[in-house]
């Protein structure tokens, strides 16, 4: 499949779309082998993967960890076993292989089927955490709590809300995921590669093109962020503590289309060699949060809200 033409954003759908369906209808029988996971999977990635596969309040992308979520869906018959449940399957596993033997520390025979002795490498891995036989959750053993289990705990982030609003564009959301983990490609990053024979900023020609250069300090930049302010009549930066729920919305929406406006700029700066005037860059990200507004407003809206809006000369029916 073309998955090499994909954005980013079309990337991370189909992984999540392929691995669930594949696991949902394999997965639970057998133990996908390594292999197979890693060729779904792999890609030269910007991020490492372990980190993808954190959740969005741990930095991460929500990407289910393919091998992890294998071994919890098959963790499902180690359960059933450790549980003793009332199941043909168990009394047949009873029957054939474990004969009354107990199952935490069951080892099971070289020459048993590959099936089996695979649910039994799971028992292992899933083994720490039961006590007495029973489950470390209070609710029981589901696949979302072993795979939660086998991910482990990561510390959250305090970004991550800003960055996965409803209301932003996801391809937005992903490019200011990649500025959060300081995984763009900026010309001070190729240079240190010796990728690149310089590192100056490719808009303003000023300044080194760091993430910090690029996003919040060049010239360019700047002038972009202070003509939204001004049309927005609020603080794209600062602590806003003191905007409205909508106010909050449209600042993140409009935040993240500047940062990837402008790193779509920067990338076709560098193929052709000019760069267009902050203005116009200003009037399309307006565009797009004005039709954004309008697309997504549901229910009532306050009355300052609605003087705001106003002020944006954003229509609302
Ligand atoms: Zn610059």
């Amino acid at each position: 499949m073309g998955a090499r033409k994909l954005s980013y954003a079309g990337r991370l759908t189909l992984a999540n779309s392929v691995l669930n369906t594949l696991h949902n209808y394999w997965g639970s029988i057998f133990l996908i082998p390594k292999t197979v996971v890693q060729k779904i999977v792999n890609r030269a990635p910007l991020v490492a993967w372990n980190k993808v596969c954190c959740s969005k309040s741990e930095g991460g992308l929500g990407v289910k960890n393919a091998e992890n979520w294998n071994i919890a869906t098959v963790g499902k018959l180690v359960d059933w076993i450790y549980k003793n449940a009332d199941r043909l399957w168990v009394l047949w596993i009873d029957h054939v292989y474990l004969k009354g033997q107990d199952w935490h520390t069951y080892i099971p025979p070289s020459d048993s089927n590959w099936n089996w002795r695979n649910i039994c490498k799971v028992r292992g891995l899933l083994s720490a955490g039961y006590m007495n036989n029973v489950w470390q959750d209070a609710r029981g053993y589901s696949v979302g709590s072993g795979y939660a289990w086998l991910q482990g705990m990561h510390p959250p982030v305090q970004w991550h809300k800003e960055i996965w609003d409803g209301w932003c564009v996801l391809k937005h959301s992903i490019i200011g995921w990649l500025i959060k983990q300081q995984a763009l490609n900026t010309k001070q990053k190729l240079f240190q590669l010796r990728l690149c024979d310089n590192d100056v900023c490719i808009i303003c020609g000023a300044a080194t093109e760091s993430r910090e250069h690029l996003f919040e300090d060049c010239q360019y930049v700047l002038r972009i962020i202070e003509q939204l302010e001004q049309w927005m009549h609020l603080s794209m930066t600062g602590q806003n503590a003191l905007l409205s729920k909508l106010q909050k919305k449209v600042a993140r929406m409009a935040k993240l289309a500047c940062w990837y406006t402008i790193w779509l700029e920067r990338n076709r700066g560098r193929l052709e060699h000019r760069i267009t005037r902050p203005e116009i860059l200003v009037q399309d990200i307006q565009r797009l949060v004005k039709a954004r507004v309008q697309l997504l407003l549901r229910g009532p809206v306050m009355i300052a809200d609605q003087h705001w809006l106003k002020k944006m000369q954003i229509q609302i029916s």
